[in-house]
């Protein structure tokens, strides 16, 4: 803690609603509470509110407004994007390739799927996180007809070649979804430079608001109604919109684009100080995700003889909001299934810590919480019996 201030760096589970987000959607929670579907004038502004959040984020991507349908979050966009492709799909094949490291929102519907009679591949990743386009189009068959691969992994940060992920999808014409709820206003993002067909993203990831997303949907793409009911969203995901949440995420989206260049860099170099300090300064550490192919906020680290929960209590009693893998999965002492896919031990995995940084964060507070990670470490190793083990055998 600097000056009695909670230190943040959390940004990958969640995000504080920025001020100017705030203001925006508060006279929607008030006077302007008019349904957008309804005929008469009080109600119009409501309809501009919902269409100009259509443009905002349909011009981030390089899409049509047409494309953008708006949704309660990352989990349901993800829902949908494969559910809805798989079932509108499944006179032409029922075989669904992703990953190991995906989010549980993408791999618990392909479980699902799975026990529907669909078939999936679920393609490994290499030490760095990063999945092998060999093995992606080895995996291809006549009956596949969707791939989802995440755009950046939210654990450990790690960047997939989605540009050549897309262009195999198109080759063979399968729907291509990526996962980009860590990436969405990360990194710049053209889904048809990059041949994407289904995006999924979520708004308290950026700095809009809770229960809030959505998914673009190339115009033409066969899939599912995932609502059914009234005509919101063009027929296809039905309810009366959430007004304030999606003028929210509009203005979320505008504002994360617009400061996007310059907080990738600070975030780049404030990154790469934590990862050169820790590695050089505390012995039995490892980097998890690849070096340069990673999320500009995101660092996560193994370090031996200790529990990262552990970890995780002594850095919370000095202020520092830091996460041990995915906020899912804190609770359970298992390794998560994202560090396991890597290749590491057990124990090597359970001794991790993810650090994600956001606008806010200051070189000083990083500073601060690279001593005390420094402190801790040393100290749990201090009284760690395997550590013990491990330097009376190594004398
Ligand atoms: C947070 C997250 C989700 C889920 O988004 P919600 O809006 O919380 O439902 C899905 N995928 C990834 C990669 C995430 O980081």
């Amino acid at each position: 803690m600097i000056d009695n201030k909670i230190i943040y760096l959390d940004h990958a589970a969640t995000t504080a609603l920025d001020s100017r987000v705030l203001s925006e959607m508060l006279p929607f929670f008030g006077e302007k509470f008019g349904n957008p579907s309804s005929v008469y004038t009080f109600a119009s502004g409501n309809r501009e509110a919902v269409n100009n959040s259509r443009r905002i984020i349909a011009e981030t991507l390089g899409a049509k407004p047409s494309e953008i349908y708006f949704t309660a979050g990352g989990s349901e966009s993800d829902n949908w994007a494969i559910k809805g492709a798989a079932f509108a799909n499944r006179d032409k094949g029922k075989h669904i390739i992703t990953t190991k490291i995906e989010h549980h929102a993408v791999l618990h519907t392909t479980e699902y799927l799975s026990e529907q009679g669909f078939d999936i591949t679920y393609l490994d990743v290499d030490e760095n996180g990063i999945i092998s386009l060999y093995d992606l189009k080895q995996a291809i068959r006549p009956d596949t007809i969707l791939i989802s691969v995440m755009f950046a992994n939210n654990e450990i940060g790690s960047i997939q070649p989605i540009n050549e992920i897309g262009e195999i999808a198109k080759e063979h014409n399968i729907l291509f979804h990526t996962d980009a709820v860590q990436a969405y206003a990360q990194l710049p993002i053209d889904v048809n430079d990059l041949n994407i067909d289904m995006l999924s993203a979520s708004g308290h990831k950026f700095n809009g608001p809770k229960g809030t997303g959505f998914l673009y949907i190339k115009n033409g793409t066969k899939i599912d109604n995932f609502i059914h009911g009234g005509q919101q969203e063009r027929g296809k995901r039905a309810g009366t919109e959430n007004v304030p949440g999606i003028v929210g995420i509009g203005k979320a989206a505008f504002l994360a684009h617009e400061s996007m260049s310059g907080r990738i860099q600070n975030e780049t170099e404030l990154r790469d100080y934590i990862i050169d300090n820790i590695l050089l300064k505390i012995p039995y550490a490892r980097l998890n995700g690849h070096r340069t192919k990673r999320l500009p906020n995101n660092v996560n680290f193994s370090f031996q003889f200790i529990e990262g929960e552990s970890l995780l209590i002594l850095l919370d009693m000095a202020g520092i909001c830091a996460s041990s893998g995915s906020a899912c999965t804190s609770g359970s002492t298992d390794p998560s299934h994202v560090l396991t896919a890597l290749g590491l031990p057990n124990e090597v995995a359970r001794g991790s810590l993810r650090l994600t940084l956001g606008a806010e964060n200051t070189k000083e507070e990083i500073d601060f919480v690279i001593n005390q990670i420094i402190k801790n470490v040393e100290q749990l190793r201090n009284s760690s019996p395997q550590y013990e083990d491990y330097n009376r055998r190594s004398i």
